[in-house]
């Protein structure tokens, strides 16, 4: 079965790693860019890192993101010389985004340079970004306007959200990737990852979201929300500094028309209703992901659920 997945980072890549494991499953997963920045001159890709590192089985499995076994001696130096040092990038890490950087400097199209890297880290899945092109979330708070990372890292989501910003949407070109991802899949899920910040920037670039629309394949949306809180991060305060519902419902109506299936844990059952009043069907499900046999095990349920849909 040919699935495609729209992910984050680390809810993403949770139930990237499910679908991975099943048999017949060919996978290939949407990422997004709109988090990526610039360190020490140097471009590093959260996200799309966070997929591939978990896919190569390289991930810190405390964490959930970063490389396992990893020291911070450059980061060390860094400070040293005088650097900003808030985000921590390790040693291992630090490998990668040289290398990205470089690739980058040659010109060579974003999304080859994360297909090359995921394939020489072992990452089995094809790993697609929605646009080559610049697109950043920025955060305007009580503090003035943030990057994400800023906002995220460096202030620890204090600062009060008062908008969202994608900049360089409106000149994003879609990838023929991605499109095709869409258009060639048996079955498309929306991982359990933030809605405004994770899958909004990949829905917002020209083609895909419409490419949802039309879609005559099963498409199922898992929710970030475990009785009505998030599993981690900042998504239930996001959406209710928005004016959002912060909860399955809220979600529900971001996927509406996008999504057949909401798939909401069974402790939030009690919202069945009011998703079925904004289009989505819910099935009820234990949505946790605490380790692989977890991860596969809802995998394995969405996938049911696809075929139940066909
Ligand atoms: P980020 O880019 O690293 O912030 O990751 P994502 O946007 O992909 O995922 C963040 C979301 O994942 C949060 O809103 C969490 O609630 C959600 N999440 C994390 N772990 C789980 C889990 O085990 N199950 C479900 N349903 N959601 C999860
Ligand atoms: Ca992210």
């Amino acid at each position: 079965t040919r699935v495609t997945l729209l992910a984050g980072g680390v809810g993403g890549a949770k139930m990237a790693e499910g679908l991975a494991a099943l048999p017949g499953v060919d996978l290939t997963v949407i990422g997004n860019v709109a988090d990526d920045d610039e360190f020490h001159g140097l471009w590093v890709s959260p996200d799309i890192d966070t997929l591939s590192y978990s896919l190569a089985g390289l991930i810190d499995r405390r964490q959930g993101w970063g490389v396992a076994d990893e020291g911070h001696r450059a980061l060390e130096v860094l400070a040293r010389l005088g650097q900003d040092c808030w985000m921590s990038l390790g040693d291992r890490d630090f490998g990668l985004h040289i290398w990205r950087t470089m690739r980058r400097m040659r010109g060579d199209r974003p999304s080859v340079i994360a297909a090359d890297a995921a394939r020489a880290l072992g990452v089995g899945p094809r790993i697609v970004l929605p646009t080559d092109d610049r697109v950043q979330t920025r955060v305007r708070t009580d503090a003035g306007w943030l990057s994400f990372q800023e906002y995220f890292v460096r202030e620890k989501c204090a600062p009060e959200i008062r908008e969202l910003r994608l900049d360089g949407i409106e000149a994003a070109r879609p990838t023929p990737e991605a499109l095709a991802a869409i258009a060639e899949a048996e079955a498309i899920v929306i991982a359990p990852s933030n809605p405004l910040v994770s899958i909004a920037p990949i829905l917002a670039v020209l083609g895909i979201a419409e490419g949802l629309r039309q879609a005559r394949v099963p498409r199922i949306a898992v929710s970030p929300f475990i009785a009505g809180k998030v599993v981690k991060g900042p998504a239930d305060r996001m959406m209710a500094a928005l004016g959002l519902r912060a909860d399955a419902v809220g979600v529900a109506e971001r996927y509406a028309g996008l999504a057949d299936v909401l798939v909401i844990d069974d402790l939030d059952s009690a919202h069945s209703a009011a998703i079925a009043a904004r289009g989505l069907h819910p099935e009820c499900r234990p949505i946790l992901m605490r380790d692989q046999g977890d991860k596969q095990r809802l995998a394995a349920e969405v996938l049911e659920i696809a075929r139940m849909l066909a």
